[in-house]
């Protein structure tokens, strides 16, 4: 491999976690206020960069988009060791959404030339994981996305570990190319003085392009207003285990109506405005969860437009599959022809539902916000020039039985601080579906889809990518996503507590999840892990077992009940992030509340 390769990694100052600071008149996230700090999952690509440094002898370039307080993003990466600091600067690039992020990004990888950029999988902030794959598509590269492990091979290509919902892959990418990281590498980083002459300063002129491409006037979303978010929780504190049991039960019985499915009325169907749901078949057969809950939100908004509700899937499915989403509310199916989509690859995904979008001009495509949602759709978004709004939880509509209606996304942004209802210019417009945000039910018993095949042009594979194994590790990790009731399991928990854990989960059809220290110290395997690097999941209750830090729990800021039972829990921590947190022992209180759950449900 070369030796005088070029990274540059994609840095992006964001409010630290608790801070959150916004502007009431222009609906932005001020960021000249406040503590700030360097987005972790950036510092995870820094890492990696550095050791690609130390293996190949590379050069560390770094950029951040940001107002001038940016700029201590840049100095911090100059510390940490990388070689030089690219800031773009400029009040054009202000209000951007992330195209035109990320075609300001391009502007500047295009003009580097680096071999490779890296970027985190998603910010702190904003967390759509967006900006990666719009990049590579902008930029004409190839891309792996939540990328865990980095590698040089021996042939020219890097050698990266993809994780997915249900386990890993290996693959390799050849160079010039765009990765994007979670987590990996955590370096006891050496941090020296910085040379502030290492940041050069570009503004919209020096990279060109038109008006229209940077900041606001670049992009295709805007932030229409904000509601705040869930506010924070009174926090009850109890110590005794009966009573701690008999409050979660009477949460568990609170709950119950959430976990019950809602069915939607069917209204008369028009074939303009269709709202698209992208289906995810699941390696090993099955659809990830998250696909009927996309379902099953276009099928709200399909009924209040008087409209169609269309599921689209690729070819490589299970014979049964077109025939569950017809059940679940598909008044039609479209199947991707099959060339190139017999296991996922990002190019011929995305190629082939842009040509069905372009070919079938719905109102609007919804996409699970899985690890596939968030490969594929920030890049069809990109080729095709559509607003996205990621990680939505909520869709309104208003103006429904006007000339123009408008589709409101609401996504949860600042650790769920704040609901923003985000609107595109474009037609269609996209999202894609934060994990268990809409109740999934069959609606139809009977009948046969109706489906359409469509067949792609030309089969679209990207040689420069290449799978070199793919590990289904643990097939049931996409439903806790999509649990109504989640237990998490913190450090250190012994094994009959993890068994009385899973034993709960079964008993309430919930689902067992990780904290990071948890995965960490090897207790869990990373495809259940939730906090602010993994997933961020909401379901009706999160019962949280043992230590559970405050940015844990900020990822299921969207749960309905909060509780954690930890007998050396840190009250002031966690108070105002869960709605109880109970210090005694853990086990009884399992035991009492494994007993109570049985005579509810
Ligand atoms: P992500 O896409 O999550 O970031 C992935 C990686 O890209 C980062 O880890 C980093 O490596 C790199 N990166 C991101 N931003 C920068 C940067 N400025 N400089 C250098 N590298 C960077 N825009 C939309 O298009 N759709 C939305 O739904 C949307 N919702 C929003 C909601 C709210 C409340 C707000 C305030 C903004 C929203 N935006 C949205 C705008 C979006 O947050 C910004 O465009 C932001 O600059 C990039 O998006 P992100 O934070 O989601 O980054």
């Amino acid at each position: 491999m070369s030796t005088s390769g070029r990274v540059l990694v994609c840095l992006k100052q964001v409010p630290a976690p608790g801070v959150v600071a916004f502007d009431e008149r222009t609906k932005r996230i001020r960021r000249d206020s406040g503590a700030a700090i360097t987005n972790p999952a950036d510092l995870c690509a820094l890492a990696h960069a550095l050791s690609l440094r130390d293996a190949l002898g590379w050069e560390v370039a770094v950029v951040t988009m940001g107002p001038p307080a940016a700029q201590a993003t840049l100095v911090d990466a100059l510390r940490r060791g990388a070689d030089r600091a690219v800031h773009l600067l400029d009040r054009r690039f202000a209000g951007a959404d992330t195209l035109a992020t990320a075609r300001a990004i391009t502007r500047l990888v295009e003009r580097e030339a680096p071999d490779l950029v890296l970027t985190g999988r998603w910010t702190l902030d904003g967390a759509t994981a967006q900006v990666g794959p719009q990049v590579a598509e902008l930029a004409g590269l190839p891309q792996l996305t939540q990328v865990v492990a980095l590698h040089t091979g021996d042939d020219g290509r890097l050698r990266a570990e993809v994780e997915t919902d249900v386990g890993t892959e290996d693959w390799a990418i050849e160079l010039p190319a765009l990765v994007s990281v979670g987590r990996g590498i955590e370096p006891p980083w050496v941090v020296d003085a910085a040379d502030a002459t290492a940041i050069e300063t570009v503004t919209a002129d020096d990279l060109g392009g038109g008006p229209r491409d940077f900041g606001t006037r670049g992009s295709p979303t805007f932030v229409v207003e904000i509601r705040p978010g869930r506010s924070m929780r009174s926090t009850e504190h109890g110590a005794d285990a009966p009573a701690a049991a008999s409050m979660l039960a009477a949460a568990f019985a609170a709950a119950r109506e959430d976990l019950w499915p809602a069915t939607y009325a069917a209204g008369p169907a028009s074939p303009a405005r269709e709202i698209w749901a992208v289906a995810e078949p699941l390696p090993g057969g099955g659809l990830h969860p998250t696909s009927l809950e996309a379902l099953a939100c276009a099928r709200s908004i399909a009924a209040e437009l008087h409209s169609t509700t269309v599921a689209v899937l690729p070819g490589a499915h299970s014979s049964d599959a077109p025939r569950v989403l017809h059940a679940h509310g598909a008044d039609r199916v479209i199947v991707l022809g099959d060339a190139g989509l017999e296991e996922y690859a990002t190019e011929p995904f995305t190629s082939a539902l842009s040509a069905a979008i372009i070919a079938g001009s719905p109102f609007a495509v919804i996409a699970p916000f899985s690890a596939r949602g968030r490969d594929y759709a920030p890049r069809v978004a990109a080729r095709l020039g559509l607003g996205l709004t990621g990680d939505f939880v909520a869709l309104e509509v208003r103006g429904a039985d006007s000339d123009d209606p408008d589709l409101l996304w609401l996504k949860p942004a600042l650790a769920g601080s704040v609901l923003a209802p985000v609107i595109a210019h474009t037609t269609p417009s996209m999202g894609t579906l934060r994990p268990g945000s809409f109740p999934v039910a069959a609606v139809r018993d009977e009948g046969d889809p109706q489906v359409e095949v469509l067949e792609p042009a030309a089969k679209a594979a990207d040689d420069r990518c290449t799978p070199i194994e793919r590990r289904v590790e643990n097939p049931d990790a996409p439903h806790l996503t999509a649990a109504r009731v989640v237990i998490g399991l913190g450090p250190g928990l012994d094994a009959a507590t993890r068994r009385a854990a899973e034993r709960l989960a079964q008993a309430t059809g919930g689902a067992v999840a990780a904290t990071p220290a948890a995965v960490a110290a090897g207790d869990a395997p990373r495809q259940i892990e939730i906090g602010p690097l993994a997933r961020t999941i909401a379901p009706s209750i999160y019962l949280g077992l043992g230590r559970h830090d405050p940015g844990t729990l900020r990822a299921v800021t969207g749960a309905g009940q909060i509780v954690v039972v930890d007998p050396d829990a840190k009250l002031d921590e966690l108070s105002g992030l869960a709605d109880a947190v109970v210090t005694a022992d853990i086990e009884p209180v399992l035991g009492d509340l494994l007993e109570l759950v049985a005579a509810v449900h």
